[in-house]
């Protein structure tokens, strides 16, 4: 059995370090290819290196295009680096154009694709991810589903075949470097921040990004909630260029830093005091280490926790109706996690290498 894993993007390099070990723990064979999508070591090598992730076989170099021309680019690079290498099956991650890119070159060859995180929905066709997993999960073979609401969605759309729930691989990341997280960040010194005393934010989504009236309203709302309480945020390039270009100032308090690596994210995560987000991982990061969430959108992929109040959506349309979320979620208690309820017990990375060894019998 040998597998191509295709990874370009942040989330996916963590997606993936839990299951490159339990693919090795288990004798398949793994050749990593990087499309190049993410490409700077604040945002890929960073990654890498702290989860031990083995080198890429193969890096494409492609980044920073549209998506048209990313997609198309990758698919013809990766169809190559498959005609040469052959492999049994493509696994890929998430919902980026890598992940696109890596399934439709894939299946057009005959090679199974297997696509972990599938069955997520927005049911928001103007988010470009949104567009990507939908047809990812519909040229997969094999479906490994984080969440019950996952499963449900996969069923409404006629895929059954295949579909595994095994759990999510984020919170099997998220174990993995729990312990060294804290034995080894020092972000909190290096921030001069106190444990509890501090807001996390991050916005990086197209549909925040690329709508200049929707970015002011963010970065306003959060602007005055630093008036009261330290607030970090780590800013995805993405995001810091565009509001240069805008010429958008951040606003006095706001701690605006560079991407940070898992091991300091975590430290963030875990010490803050709330989290506001766009991000699809750090909503459920927030859960996995019991703060509350704030998550500056419409709608989310991952429903289970607004219906269980540990995190609340708050649609940037005004500065007033994101400020009212923050301050309210800021008085709200640290939710008490029951992560096994929703995600699995950490072991989403063994379930799937399981599987996909089972196939080469
Ligand atoms: N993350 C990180 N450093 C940062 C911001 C995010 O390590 O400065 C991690 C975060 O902990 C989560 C993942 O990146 O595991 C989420 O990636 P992102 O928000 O880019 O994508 P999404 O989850 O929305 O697809």
């Amino acid at each position: 059995m040998k597998i191509t894993t295709v990874v370009g993007a942040r989330p996916q390099f963590i997606k993936a370090a839990p299951v490159s070990r339990a693919l090795a723990a288990v004798g398949v064979a793994e050749a990593i290819l990087h499309t190049g999508q993410h490409f700077d070591a604040g945002m890929s090598d960073v990654f890498f290196r702290e989860l031990e992730i083995a080198a890429p076989a193969r890096h494409l170099g492609i980044g920073g295009l549209p998506h048209g021309a990313m997609t198309g680019r990758m698919l013809e690079g990766i169809e190559q680096a498959l005609l040469e290498d052959r492999p049994d099956c493509v696994l890929v991650y998430g919902d980026t154009d890598s992940t696109l890119a890596g399934a439709l070159a894939a299946v057009k060859l005959n090679i199974s694709v297997a696509h972990v995180e599938a069955g997520l929905r927005s049911f928001n066709l103007a988010m470009p991810e949104e567009v990507n997993r939908r047809v990812a999960d519909h040229v997969s073979s094999l479906l490994f589903a984080p969440t019950e609401a996952a499963v449900e969605n996969l069923r409404r759309e006629g895929l059954m075949d295949g579909v595994h729930r095994v759990g999510d691989v984020m919170y099997d990341a998220a174990l993995l470097v729990a312990n060294s997280a804290r034995a080894r960040s020092t972000v909190l010194s290096r921030l001069g921040l106190r444990a509890g005393g501090y807001v996390l934010a991050t916005v990086h989504r197209a549909e925040n990004t690329d709508n200049a009236a929707r970015l002011r309203i963010i970065i306003g709302a959060l602007g005055e909630l630093a008036r009261e309480i330290p607030l970090v945020l780590p800013l995805h390039p993405r995001t810091r260029k565009i509001m240069t270009s805008l010429g958008l100032a951040i606003p006095p308090g706001i701690r605006a830093i560079e991407p940070v690596g898992f091991l300091d994210m975590v430290m963030l995560e875990q010490s803050a005091r709330l989290i506001a987000t766009d991000s699809g991982g750090v909503q459920k990061e927030a859960y996995f280490h019991g703060v509350p969430c704030v998550t500056l959108r419409e709608e989310t992929e991952w429903v289970e926790l607004v219906e269980i109040g540990a995190n609340r959506l708050a649609a940037p349309v005004s500065v007033a109706a994101v400020r009212a979320a923050l301050f309210a979620a800021l008085e709200t208690p640290r939710p008490q996690p029951e992560v096994h309820r929703f995600y699995g017990d950490g072991h989403a990375a063994g379930r799937i290498a399981g599987i996909l060894a089972a196939r080469a019998h």
